[in-house]
């Protein structure tokens, strides 16, 4: 191996492209999504749900980076975490089947699907069991959001998945517990969540709508009225839709 020691980068920057390198070599590598996850069929926009379920490639430099992967695996590492803490506490937490795989639902032939944190199906008396277990890894801000509004403001989207979840895998009787812990202090905070069989069947046309459309080949509208708008900004397909 030659050793070139004229480098202008600095140290962490000759590291990190290393191991960005490697995470977004792995992460192309895996199977992409060939279904409506329940994660995303709750956002504003149907047509940005409906390119991701075609598969669509995003706009150029949109594809996840080191960083926002690495993101991603902090949300898993806490999600871990906390629940062997739950565990410890004596609550009976699921979130594997006995082959590793998680717990979840597909309908539709398969191109309706997702996969649950877990199920609470027993502990302190606190709460009704059994209840799904749902959590997220989340910064200060969107953690004193949490604490401060219900979580069907605070994040419609994750309302909707646990709506779904709910309803597809039985689990409506009880509220279902939704985590949030804070990265930022390791805060935690829990509500409970009643069944809302509103929210579950209008997100279930839903997927149906946006599953019927794609395999028609019919593009749904946009949600948004101008591309400066912030969730344009934050979209993977922002040129392809408005240009
Ligand atoms: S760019 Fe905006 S309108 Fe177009 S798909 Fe994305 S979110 Fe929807």
């Amino acid at each position: 191996m030659t050793l070139d020691f004229n480098h202008t980068k600095d140290i962490t920057e000759l590291f990190c492209e290393h191991i960005d390198a490697a995470m977004v070599k792995e992460n192309q590598s895996q199977k992409p999504r060939n279904y409506v996850g329940v994660s995303m069929v709750g956002k504003t926009c149907e047509r940005q749900v409906q390119y991701e379920y075609s598969q669509t490639p995003k706009d150029p430099g949109k594809d996840f980076d080191g960083q926002t992967l690495r993101r991603f695996g902090a949300g898993h590492y806490f999600e871990d975490d906390t629940a062997a803490l739950l565990k410890a506490a004596g609550f009976e937490l699921k979130t594997h089947k006995p082959d590793g795989s998680q717990f979840g639902f597909e309908t539709l032939d398969g191109k309706f699907a997702g996969h649950i944190d877990g199920v609470l199906v027993d502990g302190p008396p606190i709460m009704k069991y059994p209840a799904l277990w749902e959590h997220k890894a989340v910064g200060n801000k969107s953690f004193n959001k949490h604490k401060k509004e219900q979580l069907a403001i605070a994040n419609p989207v994750y309302a909707s998945q646990i709506a779904l979840y709910q309803a597809y895998l039985d689990l409506a009787d009880n509220p279902a517990v939704f985590t949030v812990r804070n990265n930022d202090t390791q805060l935690l905070h829990f509500e409970l969540v009643p069944f809302n069989a509103a929210l579950a069947q209008q997100m279930s046309d839903r997927a149906v709508k946006i599953i019927k459309a794609t395999d028609a080949g019919e593009q749904l509208p946009r949600a948004m009225q101008s591309s400066s708008h912030f969730e344009c900004k934050w979209c993977s397909y922002t040129d392809r839709c408005w240009k």
